[in-house]
């Protein structure tokens, strides 16, 4: 069976940018968060399934819910940083960015006891205006990076970015977002809104498409996507609460069909040819837990 990379965005459905103009980050400690919960449920799915993913968490998540991390390593997947608390990369200047992705990595690190390689930007944010991104995460230790979703998107996104994956010159290797190309236009493939938009076919599909063409498809999720029953944030603008709240009643049952379409794994083991440095499965010793620190939360 096709082999293709499970990942996993760890975040609260208060930190995602549609809803930055109406949930101030001072708020973000009064929020009800239901992260374990939805994180702990996904990891249930991908046990019962035999799947692996990689889990780009988010630092201040990491601190507050130390125990979805240690589950995370314990269950067999990759622990992977999604910064520490959700800002754009292009809203950050170098040494800011390179603080919130130090410090991410370190934490995560420390709580989950292995090796951290992994790099997501919030929202796909790099891009143009952050061109100097990829030297920073070569600077903190990070080997590889999955930021880039090569599509046209109001919020994120270069259409014109390569659709492979490929090593920056700084030597991190960038692993974008999996897309398709129908005509002369692309298209998004990749998970998030779209999948809970789209019939499941449109996706199976277009990851057949994709390993015709050579590319090992890569899927992302948030763990609020499987959750109906999150609290409604009435006075989100119209745009943002349809691309937030449409089709999350039946997320989780079809990623339960999705995970049947192929081998979902962990983004190391799926781009092991470009990855082949990263430890694999049957070289990995998670029992080394240390540093279990919960005294941050996360704020801005
Ligand atoms: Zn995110």
């Amino acid at each position: 069976m096709t082999t293709a990379a499970m990942t996993i965005d760890v975040e609260d459905y208060y930190h995602v940018h549609a809803f930055k103009n109406v949930i101030r980050r001072a708020d973000w400690p009064d929020m009800k968060s239901r992260v374990e919960a939805n994180t702990n449920r996904l990891l249930d799915l991908f046990e019962k399934t035999g799947t692996k993913a990689t889990f780009f968490t988010l630092g201040c998540v990491a601190k507050d819910h130390p125990g979805i991390v240690q589950r995370i390593v314990n269950d067999g997947h990759e622990l992977a940083s999604h910064g520490w608390d959700h800002w754009a990369v292009f809203d950050q200047d170098r040494e800011t960015f390179l603080s919130d992705i130090s410090k991410a990595k370190q934490t995560l690190e420390d709580i989950g006891g292995t090796a951290v390689k992994g790099y997501r930007a919030a929202s796909f944010s790099i891009d143009d205006r952050s061109p100097w991104a990829y030297d920073m995460l070569a600077e903190a230790g990070y080997m590889y990076s999955s930021s880039s979703h090569p599509i046209a998107h109001d919020a994120y996104g270069n259409p014109d970015a390569d659709r492979s994956p490929g090593q920056t010159a700084s030597g991190v290797i960038e692993i974008p977002v999996t897309t398709a190309i129908i005509g002369k236009r692309r298209f998004p493939v990749g998970g998030g809104g779209f999948f809970r938009l789209f019939p499941l076919r449109w996706f199976t599909q277009a990851h057949r498409k994709a390993l015709a063409e050579g590319l090992t498809p890569n899927f992302y999720l948030h763990p609020w996507e499987i959750d109906p029953k999150q609290p409604r944030i009435k006075d989100a603008p119209l745009k943002s609460k349809f691309r937030h709240y449409v089709g999350l009643s039946k997320c989780e049952s079809k990623l339960t069909r999705l995970l049947k379409s192929a081998t979902w794994t962990r983004m190391d083991e799926a781009y092991y040819g470009w990855l082949g440095g990263t430890e694999r499965s049957d070289e990995r010793d998670s029992d080394d837990l240390t540093g279990r620190d919960r005294g941050l939360r996360c704020v801005g």
